[in-house]
């Protein structure tokens, strides 16, 4: 934006607001990018509580998707129910219509997992952009794993000349063609943000050679803003 930094956290757990660390990473260090238990360790440096963002439902959800994909944690032949299990682990004040409506979340996140990425891309009226993108990432993946959102160029990019870009989805596939950059220099050389993010669309599809098949198996939106 006008100011021209950039800050961003990666594979940070246990905090609730990323964002705003790697806002104090903008702000008040002379790096760009931290991760991983140093960036929780600068975290709680600067006053933010390392919190336990499970939920008794995040983790009945994650129970069942274990049990879907690796075979040995799959119930046995002569197991209970999976939902008499994971009832267990419900408070017990819930009505059973509540319990149901839990358990039934569970199965369905465990087949189609959820995202919960936010892009936002502000402009002002004095012409100032700026940006943010913050997620969980996808849902149970490799520890370690990184997305695109906090890769400035990927998940986010903002030049304050021309406009701003960000995307949610498979941060893989965007990390590939660097998409918040393809977008916002396709919106210098005078593309429309829509024409410019078909563009960097266009080059997802061309890595899969424009197969209908793989393409169809994950999803990326981008989201573009210029200066006018
Ligand atoms: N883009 C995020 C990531 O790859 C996920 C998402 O948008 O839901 O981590």
């Amino acid at each position: 934006g006008p100011t021209r930094r950039a800050g961003a956290v990666a594979s940070l757990r246990h905090i609730k607001n990323p964002s705003k660390v790697a806002r104090i990473v903008m702000e008040q260090t002379d790096h760009v990018l931290l991760v991983g238990p140093g960036a929780l360790r600068f975290a709680e440096m600067h006053g933010f509580e390392r919190m336990n963002l499970h939920t008794p439902e995040s983790r009945i959800a994650w129970l069942r998707w274990k049990a879907r994909t690796a075979p040995n944690w799959a119930p046995g032949l002569d197991s209970p129910d999976w939902k008499e299990k994971a009832a267990s682990l419900l408070d017990p004040s819930l009505s059973e219509v509540e319990k149901s409506r839990i358990l039934a979340w569970a199965d369905e996140v465990a087949a189609h997992p959820v995202t919960g990425t936010i892009n936002c891309l502000a402009v002002n009226e004095k012409g100032e952009i700026s940006g943010t993108t913050t997620t969980s990432g996808l849902s149970w993946k490799i520890a370690g794993r990184v997305g695109d959102s906090p890769i400035i160029g990927a998940g986010l990019y903002v030049d304050n000349d021309v406009g701003a870009a960000g995307s949610t989805g498979r941060g893989e596939e965007n990390i590939k063609v660097s998409g918040g950059h393809t977008i916002v220099e396709m919106m210098r050389k005078g593309m429309s943000p829509t024409d410019a993010c078909l563009e960097a669309l266009s080059r997802i599809a061309r890595n899969y050679n424009s197969d209908k098949t793989r393409l169809s198996k994950f999803y990326v939106v981008f989201y573009a803003l210029n200066k006018d």
